[in-house]
């Protein structure tokens, strides 16, 4: 039976979500990848468990991670109820509803109808009575915004979730749906960009909304995959999620341009006595609206090294200089 790890909250860094009292771990774990059906349930119950021990509190799911679809949230209910209900109380768990789920027009983006019937498939794969934070997964053009935060609003008064999140919203749509949720009085605080070395585009007006409105930002894909590691550092290896055939999104191709870019910031980490992985994480988490970063893993290893980022969280402005200078080539 697993037992939690006495000194779990002894060296983690716990940052509020926003202006709201929620605290997430500074480091949090995503099941996008690595808790299908394809990932053997043992490595998925040791990285749940090594997390928590390592006093990670935050575990990002939603409805649509696999594979097949709904598989991560199948199988984290399994882990959950098998060892860790007596900790309910000290997780906090989200999920999400926005992409394809299922077939015909109800299972996908933004409607009333998809975001309850999927958020209670949600909790019954789980297994739980209700999530900490449920987000919208994207922004949906054909429904009213209104409806679709109607319908977050909905779910927190029926004790579905605590908390309500959206994700990959643009700095204008955060502002509107901000203004809807505050006139229902929902407690929205979390927005769930992509943020990285790569790809910068919430520092161009989605973080000035965020910190105006009180709401904390987690980031995901912090390691732009592992492009931001040491995992392609000398070319592609077989077990890496480039090369995997179950993984579509990050592929030979899109690795390859950024080997360079990654061998000098690599260089820049050094003198800093940190890993790449390390330094990528930290830079993100030097933004105020950024309250955790939410990482993939497929091994421990990677878990042990992330959460080493916390230990040099600074950064000298000849660094941060230095850094913009290697990314704009
Ligand atoms: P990362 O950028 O953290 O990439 C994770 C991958 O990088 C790992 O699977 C591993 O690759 C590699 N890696 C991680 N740490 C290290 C390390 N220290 N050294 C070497 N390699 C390392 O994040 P993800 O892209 O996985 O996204 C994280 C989470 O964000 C998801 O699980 C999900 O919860 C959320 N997400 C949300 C989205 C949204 O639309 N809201 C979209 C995408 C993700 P390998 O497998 O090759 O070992």
């Amino acid at each position: 039976m697993y037992q939690a790890d006495e000194h779990r909250y002894d060296t983690m860094l716990y940052r509020n979500l926003g202006t709201s009292g929620l605290k997430v771990s500074a480091i949090a774990l995503g099941f996008w990848h690595n808790f299908g059906d394809t990932t053997p349930l043992s490595n998925q119950k040791k990285l749940v468990f090594d997390a928590f021990d390592r006093g990670i509190t935050y575990f990002d799911l939603a409805n649509n991670y696999g594979p097949e679809p709904g598989a991560a949230e199948k199988n984290f209910g399994k882990i959950f109820h098998d060892h860790l209900t007596s900790y309910r109380d000290e997780m906090v768990i989200s999920s999400k509803a926005g992409y394809t789920m299922w077939p015909g027009p109800y299972g996908d983006w933004g409607s009333r109808k998809y975001l309850i019937a999927s958020l209670d498939q949600s909790l019954k794969r789980m297994g739980l009575d209700y999530v900490d934070i449920f987000y919208h997964h994207r922004p949906d053009p054909n429904t009213p915004m209104e409806e679709t935060a109607r319908a977050l609003d909905q779910i927190v008064r029926d004790g579905k979730a605590l908390y309500v999140g959206i994700s990959n919203y643009s700095a204008d749509q955060t502002k509107q749906m901000a203004a809807l949720l505050k006139d229902l009085g929902t407690p929205f605080i979390v927005h769930q960009p992509r943020y990285n070395m790569f790809d910068r585009w919430i520092e161009d007006g989605l973080t000035d909304v965020l910190e105006d409105e009180g709401v904390g930002a987690v980031v995901f894909s912090p390691l732009a995959q592992g492009r931001l590691t040491d995992r392609y550092l000398h070319g592609i290896p077989e077990d890496s999620r480039a090369n995997r055939s179950d993984s579509p999104f990050l592929s030979k191709d899109r690795v390859e341009p950024t080997i360079r870019i990654a061998q000098q910031l690599n260089e820049v980490a050094q003198q800093r006595g940190q890993s790449l992985a390390q330094m990528a994480l930290a830079w993100n988490l030097r933004q105020k609206a950024v309250s955790s970063v939410i990482v993939g893993a497929s091994r421990t290893a990677q878990l042990d090294d992330n959460i080493q980022a916390l230990q040099h969280l600074d950064f000298t402005a000849a660094e941060l200089a230095n850094i913009d200078r290697i990314l704009n080539g």
